[in-house]
């Protein structure tokens, strides 16, 4: 961050690859989580994505765990705007980059390299300082109260389900552990390996959205025999 050549470079890269991070689509996966949720069976949603899209996909009791890539703060004067409106401004000060294609990354940079040295940053409009996507990088923490509100979904639950994560990422995995702790039963739901399948009571080694599509339907057939209010799972894909 304190290093204006890498953010030249960042929001440059950003400019070109964020396009592609916004026009993501909902998935089959997160209608049938959304769904899950509006039948009582998800009390919390706890996800590692920063994409929002657990939430255009109906989701309301969602925790972006890492953030938000649609929102960019200040690092002095928390300022805060609207991602799409810094890459505006920023396409309009940089007219030789803005309309630039490349391939893209998973995390939304651009697959680009070239010379970044002529690319204007925008700086806060309040007081010049940094400005910074509100996301959890490598490195960071996150933030005390969205860890706690995580915390007390599980204290709500009576069961985690994991999807489509590997869990390699502590943020993610200790609550696995604090669910273990307390007894909780887990399972997971991904194509690969997690770190917590140590302590799994169930694993479904399979592609997500047609298990959870599968098992919507059979929820929704037997939707007169739950208990709705039960509490269900928290989840953290
Ligand atoms: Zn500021």
């Amino acid at each position: 961050m304190a290093s204006l050549s890498v953010r030249k470079r960042y929001w440059a890269r950003a400019l070109v690859g964020f396009r592609a991070l916004s026009d993501a689509p909902v998935s089959g996966a997160h209608r049938a989580l959304a769904a899950l949720e509006r039948m009582g069976y998800i009390e919390q949603l706890v996800t590692q994505n920063v994409d929002r899209l657990h939430q255009r996909a109906g989701s309301q009791r969602v925790i972006d765990l890492h953030g938000r890539a649609d929102l960019v703060s200040c690092m002095s004067c928390r300022y805060r705007m609207m991602r799409h409106a810094m890459h505006a401004e920023m396409a309009r000060m940089n007219p030789a980059f803005a309309h630039l294609q490349a391939g893209h990354a998973p995390d939304g940079d651009a697959d680009l390299e070239m010379d970044f040295s002529t690319f204007k940053v925008l700086d806060c409009p309040r007081c010049s300082g940094i400005l910074k996507p509100e996301v959890v990088y490598y490195g960071d923490v996150v933030p005390a109260k969205r860890r706690q509100a995580a915390e007390e979904g599980l204290q709500r639950s009576q069961a985690v389900l994991t999807v489509g994560t590997s869990l390699m990422v502590f943020s993610g995995y200790r609550f696995c552990r604090q669910a273990h702790a307390q007894g909780l039963p887990l399972a997971s739901l991904s194509l690969g390996v997690t770190r917590a399948d140590g302590l799994m009571a169930q694993r479904w080694q399979a592609p997500i959205t047609p298990v959870l599509e599968h098992a919507l339907h059979c929820l929704q057939g037997n939707a007169r025999s739950t208990r709705p209010g039960d509490p269900g799972v928290a989840l953290v894909p």
